[in-house]
């Protein structure tokens, strides 16, 4: 089924289609608003398909906008890799990329229009007063002492804010809302502060910044988003961003509507967090294949349709919930089982030498790219007189279960001849080094004419052909399914969430790999080529993911 035939329906989706039946909006803007303060994770990717996914459907418009208030802590390298991983997930926002920095002038422009209103002041409190005024839910606040400035010497403070005569943290602008309120967020916000950084768009023009509060529902309105989605915890800021609108000299009204954040089992998603793995080294960057992050999958393997299906299959609703890895897990593989070829490798290498074969004859086999894809064609594979098998796919003697190699038992090479074991050598620890055969040279595509057709097949590849890699194993980055729980997340790392194998053997097709496109290795899981590490002389291979669900038995 294509994706517009299966379309996804959910509360938002219901509003929009009500909205339009009513007439109240004819076509419908939305806007993905990242903070540039971390790289993108699978919970943006949610709010991503949703955003981009309605402005699709409804043939409307997304805005791609960089909430940009917080230059202390943003980076222009974010904003580079944000654009990068909306457009990788195949998403194309409207015209030109937007910042809430564009709006400053006007920001201040509806700043000033509040204090002439009288709706705003500048507050000397220190912030340690200014919270202790505050109150707390169960007791309200009290009026800061220069709330009732008169309107002209609010403007002079404001105007000597923006003109950098005031000091970091000795004066804020306020909103005048209602210190009783029973929502914290309408107690005065402070909506200005005074922040001598340089922007990453604006440079050095500004010295003070407008809050995000302030900031998020006036780009809305500048932009006439109509649908302004956004997660739960922004629930009870709606007031004061309708308050904000009401009072200020804008057509536009925006509506919000709240979803629940998305939350992955054995993983973090808050960028505090994420930021903290890269800043300790506890991953290698953001990108590395264990973070939760989009460039960290597409590093892996994952493709842009798995996690535009998983986003599809998660849904959108208001309930908290945190989903099981192996939802992810099962878009990715069905993807791959379906569109990557197959390949050989070998992770744990043992010889296997087959005596009745010709010592310098190298035959070219063709070997099918996928079992049932015939589009995908064939390769070209060497078969040889010594081959590597894996370690785990020969024993001297073993029960009927086990459908592999075997002393004195018969196996099918994958695409290519049966071979009976007949002996195999050991090193001092008792090691099987070395595995002797014969092989049945009527065998290549088709069973022994004596009707004895082995059970098992096995993978592997010519020894001297085939090519040295690095193989990355990647696992679960916390033993536990909640680390964010764990008062110290730290103490809940996995540590064997990579396993480093430095001597596996791989065919030589693969050494014509592209960068982030995944192979079914078979009978071992989906590998692609690493996007940074890869040389022409060194071939590193990252495991996307394995073959079966191996969560559902971790779990249960
Ligand atoms: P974090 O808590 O990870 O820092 P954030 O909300 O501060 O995330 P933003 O860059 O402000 O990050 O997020 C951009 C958009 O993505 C927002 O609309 C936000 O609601 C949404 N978003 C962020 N995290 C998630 C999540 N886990 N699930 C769904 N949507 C999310
Ligand atoms: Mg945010």
């Amino acid at each position: 089924m294509s994706e517009v035939e299966n379309r996804p329906s959910n509360f938002i989706r219901n509003i929009i289609d009500a909205d339009l039946d009513s007439g109240k909006h004819n076509e419908i803007h939305t806007r993905f608003p990242p903070e540039p303060n971390g790289f993108l994770h699978i919970g943006h990717a949610k709010s991503i398909c949703l955003n981009f996914g309605i402005a699709q459907d409804y043939q409307g418009t997304c805005n791609l906008r960089f909430d940009d208030t917080n230059p202390e802590k943003e980076d222009i390298d974010y904003v580079e890799a944000i654009q990068k991983d909306v457009q990788w997930l195949g998403f194309e926002w409207n015209k030109e990329i937007r910042y809430s920095s564009d709006y400053f002038d006007r920001l201040y422009g509806y700043a000033v229009e509040l204090i002439e209103k009288g709706l705003a002041y500048v507050d000397f409190l220190s912030f340690d007063e200014m919270r202790e005024y505050r109150g707390t839910l169960n007791k309200p606040g009290k009026n800061s002492p220069y709330r009732d400035t008169s309107v002209e010497e609010n403007l002079a403070h404001f105007d000597k804010m923006k003109n950098g005569e005031y000091e970091e943290g000795t004066c804020a602008l306020r909103a005048k809302i209602d210190m009783s309120s029973s929502f914290m967020c309408m107690r005065d916000p402070v909506i200005y502060r005074v922040k001598f950084a340089h922007h990453h768009q604006t440079g050095d023009k500004w010295c003070i910044y407008p809050m995000y509060d302030f900031t998020h529902c006036i780009s809305d309105a500048i932009e006439d988003i109509t649908h302004s989605l956004c997660t739960l915890e922004f629930q009870d800021n709606r007031r004061l961003y309708d308050w904000v609108i009401e009072n200020i000299s804008i057509e536009s009204t925006p509506r919000q509507y709240e979803f629940s954040r998305l939350n992955l089992e054995y993983t973090v998603m808050s960028k505090r967090k994420l930021n903290s793995l890269v800043e300790e080294n506890l991953v290698n960057g953001w990108d590395d294949p264990r973070m939760p992050t989009i460039a960290a999958f597409r590093r892996r393997g994952y493709t842009p349709a798995s996690l535009r299906e998983f986003a599809k299959r998660i849904g959108v609703t208001k309930m908290d919930n945190t989903v099981e890895m192996g939802v992810l897990e099962a878009c990715i593989r069905e993807d791959l089982n379906d569109n990557a070829p197959r390949a050989m490798a070998v992770l744990d290498p043992i010889k296997l030498v087959i005596e009745n074969y010709d010592d310098n004859k190298v035959e070219i086999l063709s070997v099918k790219n996928h079992p049932s894809d015939e589009s995908q064609g064939a390769r070209e594979v060497p078969f040889s007189k010594e081959l590597f098998i894996e370690a785990e796919d020969f024993r001297e003697e073993a029960n009927k279960k086990y459908k592999r190699l075997v002393t004195g038992k018969a196996v099918r090479l994958r695409g290519a001849y049966v071979v009976t074991a007949t002996g195999c050598d050991k090193d001092a620890d008792g090691n099987v080094t070395t595995v002797y055969c014969t092989y049945n040279k009527n065998t290549l595509g088709k069973n022994p004419e004596d009707g004895t057709k082995p059970k098992g097949v096995i993978h592997w590849v010519s020894a001297a052909q085939s090519i040295t890699a690095e193989v990355r194993l990647y696992d679960r980055l916390f033993n536990v399914p909640n680390p964010s729980a764990e008062s110290d997340f730290h103490t809940v790392m996995n540590p064997e969430s990579l396993v480093v194998i430095d001597n596996a053997r791989v065919e030589p097709a693969l050494a014509n790999a592209e960068a982030e496109k995944a192979y079914q290795f078979e009978r071992q899981g989906y590998f692609c080529l690493d996007n940074k590490d890869a040389t022409a002389d060194k071939l590193v291979f990252n495991r996307t993911v394995g073959l079966r669900d191996t969560w559902a038995k971790i779990n249960g």
